[in-house]
C-alpha cells in the first residue's frame, strides 16, 4: 500500500514538473508586430472554456485571454505544446477575450475583399472543416468575424492559417484576388439577416489596422460582389456599405 501511495506521489510530480516546463513558443513567420488592446482596468476575470482554432497556438491563445502560458498548460495537464484543432482547453482566471492581429511585412495585399458566410452559424473550424471538404486545404479566408454561434462571441476576430503563413486564399478567382486580397468572413446571411453592431465594430477596427499597415486605398476595400468576374451576391443585400465606409 505503501509503495502505492509511493508511486502515485511520484507520478502526480512528474506530471506537474513536466506542465512546468515551458519553452518560448513562436509563430510560423514572426509578424513584425502584433496588435492587440490592452487596458490597465481592472477586468472581470474568470474560468472559461476555449475550442482550439485551426492556426491557433498556445501562445496566440495566452494572448487572447491574459493568462501565461504555464497556466493554461497546467490547468489542461498538457504534455505538449502542440495543440489540435477543435481540442477544448480550460483557460483559468482568463481575461475578456481580445483580437490578436498579426501584422507581416509584405507587398503582396492590395485589396480587402469582404464575405459573408451565407450560413447561420459558424466560426474558423467550421469553415475549415467545409473547405477541407472541398479541397481548397483547409479555411479559404484570411479572417473570420464570428456571430455569437458555434461557442464564439459576437464581433470575435478569428485569424486563420492562411494569415499566419501569409499564404494566398481561397475566397475569390475573380480577377485573381486570391493572389493579392486579404479575405475577411463574416459569419451570417447577409441576404436575410444583418451585420450585428459587434461585428461591425469587429470589422471597422480589423480593416482599419490592416489597410494603414499595407497602405490599401479605401476603394480596394470592396465586397466580393463588386469584384470584376465574380457573380456572387455576397456579402448579401443587407450589408451596410455606407455605415461601414463612414466608420473608416
Ligand atoms: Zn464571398
Amino acid at each position: 500500500m505503501k509503495r502505492l501511495i509511493y508511486l502515485a506521489l511520484i507520478a502526480s510530480l512528474a506530471i506537474i514538473l513536466s506542465s512546468c516546463v515551458t519553452t518560448p513558443i513562436k509563430p510560423p513567420i514572426t509578424p513584425a508586430k502584433e496588435i492587440y488592446p490592452q487596458t490597465a482596468m481592472p477586468v472581470l476575470r474568470q474560468d472559461v472554456s476555449h475550442i482550439v482554432g485551426p492556426g491557433e497556438t498556445l501562445w496566440r491563445i495566452s494572448k487572447m485571454y491574459n493568462v501565461p502560458i504555464k497556466d493554461i498548460s497546467s490547468a489542461n495537464n498538457l504534455k505538449t505544446q502542440t495543440l489540435g484543432k477543435g481540442q477544448r482547453l480550460l483557460i483559468p482566471n482568463a481575461a475578456p477575450i481580445v483580437p490578436v492581429i498579426p501584422l507581416y511585412p509584405s507587398k503582396k495585399w492590395k485589396y480587402i475583399v469582404i464575405h459573408h458566410s451565407a450560413t447561420d452559424e459558424g466560426n474558423s473550424l467550421y469553415f475549415d472543416k467545409y473547405h477541407q471538404g472541398k479541397g481548397w486545404g483547409g479555411i479559404g479566408y484570411h479572417f473570420v468575424i464570428d456571430n455569437g454561434t458555434k461557442e464564439k462571441q459576437d464581433g470575435q476576430i478569428e485569424v486563420s492559417p492562411r494569415w499566419i503563413k501569409q499564404e494566398g486564399g481561397s475566397h475569390c478567382r475573380a480577377s485573381n484576388m486570391n493572389e493579392k486580397a486579404i479575405g475577411i468572413c463574416l459569419v451570417g446571411n447577409f441576404n436575410r439577416e444583418y451585420v450585428s453592431s459587434k461585428q461591425l465594430d469587429a470589422l471597422v477596427y480589423l480593416v482599419n489596422i490592416l489597410r494603414k499597415y499595407y497602405k490599401i486605398p479605401l476603394k480596394r476595400i470592396i465586397g466580393h460582389n463588386q469584384v470584376l468576374g465574380a457573380r456572387t451576391e455576397c456579402p448579401g443585400k443587407n450589408f451596410p456599405w455606407p455605415r461601414f465606409k463612414n466608420s473608416l
